[in-house]
């Protein structure tokens, strides 16, 4: 599956806050958010206010620059989530949050969406004990996932323990098991992404 490999700290400026894509970095003092408040580009300190359409166009952006995924496949989510039951933009961002690499970020195995994508891509992780590399695998309440035996010793995973992560309310991880447990459905209020989806959902029902 193809995915954006250009500079991801633009992507932050350009959207104006923090996307967190880069681990360590986002929390640092070296975030160039922080220090350049203003958009890339030759236009980007003389912006104006955004119309409508703007605005849908950036939470869309927005959404698909923090979960890493591309406009095609991003389409397809939004489809999905059209034709299932319930409130299409929470049922877009319940899957996004559903993907297995979002699901190891926030479990805390990874510190972005992005190395935990890779790490998904590299075999490391098992759900319900069989090994699965498909970062937009989605998890299902019951679902356990481990860091397989062989991974076990891999540099990655060795201090996790220490290193505190506020786990959202569907999931449970025990760090020093390398074991996470999807205990219930992510629940519109257990996103924490700044983005409105409303936007999302009028701009692709046009
Ligand atoms: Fe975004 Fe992280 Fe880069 Fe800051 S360091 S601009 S949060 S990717």
């Amino acid at each position: 599956m193809a995915r954006y490999t250009g500079p991801v700290c633009r992507l932050c400026r350009r959207e104006g806050i923090k996307l967190y894509l880069k681990g360590d970095k986002c929390y640092s003092d070296k975030c160039p958010v922080a220090r350049r408040t203003y958009a890339p580009g030759q236009h980007g300190q003389s912006r104006k206010k955004l119309s409508n359409y703007g605005m849908q166009l950036r939470e869309k952006q927005k959404a698909k620059r923090i979960y890493g995924i591309l406009e095609t496949q991003f389409r397809e989510y939004y489809e999905k989530a059209d034709r299932a039951k319930g409130i299409t933009g929470e049922n877009l961002l319940k899957m996004l949050e559903k993907r297995l690499d979002n699901t190891v970020f926030r479990l805390g195995f990874a510190s972005s969406r992005s190395e935990a994508r890779q790490l998904v891509r590299h075999g490391h992780f098992a759900v319900n004990g069989k090994k699965v590399n498909i970062p937009s695998y989605q998890v299902s309440a019951g679902d356990v996932i481990t860091v397989r035996e062989s991974s076990r010793s891999s540099e990655k995973f060795k201090g996790l323990a220490e290193v505190a992560k506020t786990t959202p309310q569907w999931l449970e991880v025990d760090m020093d098991k390398l074991e996470g447990k999807v205990v219930a459905e992510p629940k519109r209020e257990d996103i924490d992404i700044p983005v409105q989806e409303t936007f999302i959902v009028e701009l692709y029902s046009k």
